[in-house]
């Protein structure tokens, strides 16, 4: 059987030169080892603690929907720009390559009071902050982030003020 960092290819200069572009896809290609990776993600103090997961678009949907079925947690999203109806809570943020901004739906983020934040890889912090910030500036708990792929190089970690969990380091 392949091993979880196997299954994760590296793309040199994508999407712009200079970064090294981790595709996670190739994980649900094997659903034997996705399943274990869900199976040890939903089991996770943050996930268990926490009374919702947010995931963020659009590879954190992959992993966050399968821990909150297997978490039986409720699951809301964290969507870029265009994607959501209804009343939102917006902000800007800088990505490792580039600006974006991420929407959630202000009716979703009233039902729920704490938060285990889900997305596949961890770079800069910025877009995992910019969640927290929107989550926090609705006075929400962000108990902590699980991630599948943390870049320890670019110190993401030091910038966020919770528990942070990743599967595979590079
Ligand atoms: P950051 O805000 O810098 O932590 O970037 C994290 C977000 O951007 C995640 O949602 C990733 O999907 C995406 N991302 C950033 N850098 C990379 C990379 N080198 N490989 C794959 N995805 C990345």
């Amino acid at each position: 059987m392949k091993s979880l960092d196997g299954l994760i290819d590296t793309y040199k200069d994508y999407p712009k030169k200079g970064i090294e572009f981790k595709d996670v896809l190739g994980i649900v290609q094997e659903p034997m080892i996705f399943k274990e990776l869900i199976l040890k993600m939903s089991s996770s103090k943050i996930i268990e603690n926490a009374e919702a997961i947010i995931s963020i678009d659009a590879r954190g949907f992959i992993f966050g929907s399968a821990i909150s079925l297997q978490a039986s947690k409720p699951m809301i999203v964290a969507r870029k720009p265009g994607k959501l109806p209804g009343e939102l809570l917006e902000k800007k943020y800088n990505l490792e390559y580039g600006k974006n901004s991420l929407s959630i739906q202000k009716k979703a983020l009233e039902k729920y009071n704490s938060y285990a934040i889900v997305d596949d890889l961890l770079a800069t912090g910025g877009t995992v902050n910019c969640v927290s910030d929107i989550l926090k500036n609705n006075d929400k708990k962000v108990l902590g982030l699980l991630v599948v792929v943390e870049l320890i190089k670019l110190q993401g970690r030091s910038k966020l003020n919770f528990p942070v969990e990743s599967s595979v380091f590079f």
